[in-house]
């Protein structure tokens, strides 16, 4: 390094051309790399550290007072005194370099040397330490315009190589030099992000036009999310605020969550979507995971950072967009922003498609027990039965009448019953497989239709249903309900040869049984079997 150039020459960077062309006013190009990486940062510096004979130089950025959510009040001054953050911009050392990254100065000592920072800013002068006629360290303030404060400090744990007055006098240059071209880093940086979370936004609104599934949508919504933010994993929650309650509708690929993980009121993304705040954790590793960041029985995976914003839809809040992050500062405050956006674009279509669901759910749905209807058990059925023409495998169909129903009513009153009929519903859920179907097709008779399934598989379904409802009174207010159900089953093709027939198969057995004394289970085989000889 040669010591003897002059100050002047001494504090131009040799990147800084880079700086003036390669900005986007220059022909709309895109911002050179150097210029980003904040290097141009680090070049100034390490040539002032090199000239002092500093084994350290560290260029502190010192943000105005944030609000509570972490973002910036743009009428706010510049505060001296504590400060919540300081951070350190760029620093050199003989070892190396580093600008903003997430390695912190190899001698950091924020707290020892904050009254000097501190100091360097109220007074904006120079600070110097040291003994013997030797500077130890030095701080030198930079505010730069209408944003935050700046402070360079140099240490040198022999003393600096130059006396003191020259010490304040190139610090100040430097540090003036070198905050300005920080700051422009970040608004660079800043500008750079938000052209790019644009673009995001943009294609988001134009996708959404295109998406006609929920599935899609709310898979590119937690693809999108993943883009406006450095976060690892994002799930796109549907939540019902008359319920309380939510569910996970997406989740983008390898998140802890699964789809149709239920969201609690009390979990965090719960008690915010029913404030209706937006939440940033830009730390998240010292949360307090007792309480659940969804619901239930979801798996405890390390977090660094985490952000929650509420998706709404005519003042109701009908969702939730979660970002977390590996790594604290992953997810910040400053995402809240286009997290909102995107929230916003996608919360009209996904709650349009939401409603249709529910309109069609509704439309099928009995709504007491909340097994299928009538007319939909009618549809399925036909369906169910024509696909076992065509796979070549049996279809059952139980159909279920509770015993004495009318006696309960009578002596419990009409809402007992009802509760009755939802347990009755429940052990038949319970009791089903997956593409088993079971309705309400009357009164209190139920059926479930069993795709795949032979003969004596569905009677032995029948039984354990039977059994289970026989061992299990319904408890209403003090009373205990005793109940019984009869159950009458049959199979195409192997009790009945048309798809017409297997109702009126079904339901003869099922009066088969209430004949031989209810809470029984009986086959269409044995009913039928006398006018079969
Ligand atoms: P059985 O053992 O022969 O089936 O006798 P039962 O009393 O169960 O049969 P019945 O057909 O005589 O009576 C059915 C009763 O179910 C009559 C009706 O009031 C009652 N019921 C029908 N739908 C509902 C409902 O949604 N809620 C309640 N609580 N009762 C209902
Ligand atoms: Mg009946
Ligand atoms: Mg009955």
């Amino acid at each position: 390094m040669d010591r003897r150039r002059t100050p002047a020459r001494w504090l131009t960077p040799v990147s800084l051309p880079a700086l003036t062309t390669a900005t986007p006013a220059a022909g709309g190009r895109a911002v050179s790399r150097e210029v980003l990486q904040g290097t141009v940062v680090t070049h100034c510096l390490e040539e002032v550290r090199a000239g002092l004979g500093a084994d350290e130089l560290v260029l502190w950025r010192l943000p105005r007072d944030a609000d509570a959510n972490g973002v910036p009040a743009t009428n706010a001054p510049v505060v001296m005194g504590p400060r919540k953050a300081i951070a350190a911009a760029a620093w050199v050392t003989p070892e190396g370099t580093a600008v903003e990254g997430r390695r912190r100065p190899p001698t950091l000592r924020a707290q020892a040397w904050m009254p000097a920072i501190e100091r360097a800013l109220a007074e904006r002068t120079v600070q110097c330490e040291g003994g013997e006629g030797k500077v130890t360290f030095a701080a030198a303030p930079w505010l730069v315009a209408g944003g935050d404060a700046y402070a360079l400090t140099v240490w040198a744990a022999t003393g600096l190589r130059v006396p003191q007055d020259m010490v304040h006098q190139r610090l100040q240059r430097a540090a003036s030099l070198t905050a300005e071209m920080a700051h422009l880093v970040q608004t660079l940086r800043q500008y750079e992000r938000q052209v790019r979370q644009a673009n995001v936004l943009v294609n988001s609104a134009r996708m959404f036009q295109s998406k006609q599934t929920i599935e899609d949508l709310s898979q590119t919504v937690c693809r999108d999310a993943l883009q406006l933010t450095s976060g690892a994993r994002a799930a796109l929650v549907r939540w019902e605020a008359d319920a309380h309650s939510g569910i996970v509708q997406s989740v983008s690929p390898g998140h802890s969550i699964e789809v149709g993980q239920r969201v609690f009121a009390k979990s965090v993304v719960g008690a915010l979507c029913s404030e209706d705040q937006s939440q940033p954790w830009e730390d998240a590793r010292h949360l307090d995971r007792s309480t659940p960041i969804y619901g239930g029985g979801e798996r405890l995976v390390p977090l660094g950072s985490l952000l929650v914003v509420p998706m709404k839809q005519d003042q109701r809040v009908v969702g939730a967009i979660v970002v977390e992050g590996d790594a604290p500062g992953d997810v910040r405050a400053r995402d809240i922003a286009p997290v909102r956006t995107l929230a916003a674009i996608a919360s009209a279509s996904l709650d349009q498609l939401w409603r249709i669901q529910e309109a069609r759910r509704a439309s099928i749905t009995d709504q007491l027990t909340g097994l299928y209807n009538r007319r939909q058990f009618d549809e399925e059925l036909i369906q169910r039965l024509e696909e076992a023409d065509r796979s070549g495998l049996p279809v059952s169909l139980i159909v279920a009448d509770a015993d004495h129903f009318k006696r309960v009513n009578d002596r419990y009153g009409h809402e007992a019953g009802d509760a009755v009929l939802k347990m009755i519903a429940g052990h038949l859920r319970r009791g089903a497989r997956d593409n088993d179907l079971c309705a309400r097709y009357g009164g209190e008779e139920m059926a479930i239709v069993l795709p795949g399934t032979p003969l004596l598989e569905a009677l032995e379904v029948a039984e354990r249903l039977r059994r289970a409802i026989d061992a299990r009174p319904v408890l209403f207010g003090e009373e205990r309900i005793k109940v019984s159900v009869s159950f009458g089953v049959a199979c195409y093709p192997e009790t009945v040869a048309s798809h017409g027939a297997i109702f009126p198969a079904a339901d003869r057995a099922m009066y088969g049984a209430k004949s031989a004394g209810r809470n029984t289970v009986m086959s269409n085989a044995v009913i039928d079997a006398p006018a079969a000889i």
